[in-house]
């Protein structure tokens, strides 16, 4: 069948610019926008003065980020002209049109039909041209090709007080497990060869389904954590959690990670140690026992890696709670750790808290921490070197190439940087021998 030069012309689709910021989870709307507007005919182009539109997705969780967004929805403003806004500080309409009144549309998170709606509004879709048009099944993604993050559900129920997430994103909606596994069977087929899972609360994955069941390529699956993550395991490529709690069946994760069928990884936010603050903090799964089950998890499963984020300078955290804190990483041995200083969201409740902390103490207690974290990390990561280790290349430069193991997840965690990696294309899965570890990476001779 030949393809005539009208069929080929795609100038005539209107041209959208396209700007995303924020979490994974913005990120994985940004693609699902993306694709709706691929899928309807749209050309995505890269630069403002091109694009006849911009479509530009913003965070509004910290003060930080809602800066951010406001300078990128002025500059697509400068640069184009002609904006709608998504996402999280969407739900704030009244802070975007304060500064910007010129905005053509704010919608709030996940909300793809409204931003296709004001998209429509401005710029009639043209016909689709199933000649050129083709996309992958899986839709467009903004990660490189061999990994995805995988969306399970929206919002949270929780209310931890210094958090506006369930404000923003609404009261968990967990996706039906069929959708869930059929969207990764889409990704793995397209070449993902690791899935990310994240949510806001990964562990109550399916609550508000009751755990509702279905089929699955002839077998039944609970809408839970553990059934979706050993379907996700039967897939034979990378399976990594994010956000999950430590409520009581996580327990029935590490089996699974002992296995071998999901990675040995969890990414836990604790955020605290001191009960007394957690309580303030209103934490999901605070008075479980995280130490001992720590313990447990790492009999059942030795090469189990943790990674965690806290906070330091909560609203009334004495010396004696950040101290509990120091002593719960001393004995903890987490391998990753992340430590933000307290910072106040307009809107949290935990604004309202007396005994603020000082920014000096606060700052002091976070590099305190961190020191005591890159201590504990170079001893963990020291306990590769010799090992031979699986790693997925993430970029190639000469004989040189840039990895990750099992024990880190893309963006926030380590790189194993390889020598001897002639060859070897990003996407790739290589065996490893470790020669070296500092506090953060692993140096390692490709072998195979
Ligand atoms: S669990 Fe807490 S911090 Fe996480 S999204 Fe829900 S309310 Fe926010």
């Amino acid at each position: 069948m030949s393809v005539s030069s009208d069929q080929l012309q795609q100038h005539a689709a209107p041209r959208i610019g396209f700007v995303s910021l924020g979490c994974p989870k913005a990120l994985v709307d940004s693609e699902r926008i993306l694709t709706q507007l691929r899928t309807e005919g749209y050309q995505v182009v890269g630069g403002y003065q091109e694009a006849d539109l911009v479509v530009v997705n913003i965070c509004g969780f910290i003060e930080a980020a809602q800066e951010e967004s406001l300078d990128a929805i002025g500059e697509a403003l400068t640069e184009n002209g002609k904006v709608v806004v998504t996402g999280c500080l969407g739900v704030k309409e009244s802070v975007i049109r304060d500064r910007f009144p010129e905005v053509l549309a704010i919608t709030g998170p996940h909300d793809y039909e409204a931003v296709m709606t004001a998209v429509h509004a401005q710029l009639t879709p043209p016909a689709r041209n199933p000649f050129t048009d083709l996309l992958p099944d899986s839709g467009i993604k903004l990660t490189p090709r061999h990994y995805a993050y995988l969306k399970i559900s929206e919002g949270c129920n929780h209310k931890c007080t210094f958090c506006i997430i369930p404000d923003l994103r609404g009261r968990l909606g967990s996706r039906r497990v069929d959708e869930v596994l059929a969207e990764a069977h889409r990704l793995v087929r397209d070449g993902v060869r690791e899935l990310l899972v994240v949510s806001q609360d990964t562990s109550a994955y399916g609550v508000d389904r009751r755990y509702e069941a279905a089929h699955w390529q002839q077998r039944e699956w609970r809408s839970h954590m553990t059934d979706l993550s050993r379907a996700l395991g039967e897939l034979g490529i990378w399976i990594r959690l994010h956000y999950v709690y430590p409520y009581p069946h996580v327990d029935e994760l590490i089996p699974l990670m002992a296995d071998g069928a999901i990675l040995p990884y969890l990414d836990m936010p604790l955020q605290h140690a001191s009960p007394r603050i957690l309580k303030a903090m209103r934490r999901p799964a605070g008075g479980e026992a995280v130490l001992e089950r720590i313990r447990r998890w790492r009999e059942i499963c030795p090469e189990l890696v943790i990674r965690s984020t806290f906070i330091v300078g909560f609203p009334g955290e004495t010396e004696e709670d950040f101290q509990e804190l120091m002593d719960f990483l001393r004995e903890a041995q987490l391998d990753r750790v992340g430590c933000f200083t307290y910072s106040p969201v307009e809107g949290a409740r935990a604004n309202e808290l007396p005994d603020a902390v000082p920014t000096e103490v606060a700052q002091r207690r976070k590099r305190e921490l961190m020191e005591l974290q890159a201590d504990i990390s170079a001893a963990g990561l020291a306990r590769f070197v010799g090992q031979v280790m699986q790693v997925l290349v993430d970029e190639v430069d000469g004989d040189g190439a840039v990895a990750r193991s099992y024990a880190d997840a893309p963006e926030i965690d380590g790189l194993v940087h390889l020598r001897g990696a002639a060859g070897i294309r990003p996407g790739q899965f290589a065996d490893v021998l470790i020669e070296e570890a500092d506090a953060h990476d692993l140096y390692g001779a490709v072998l195979r």
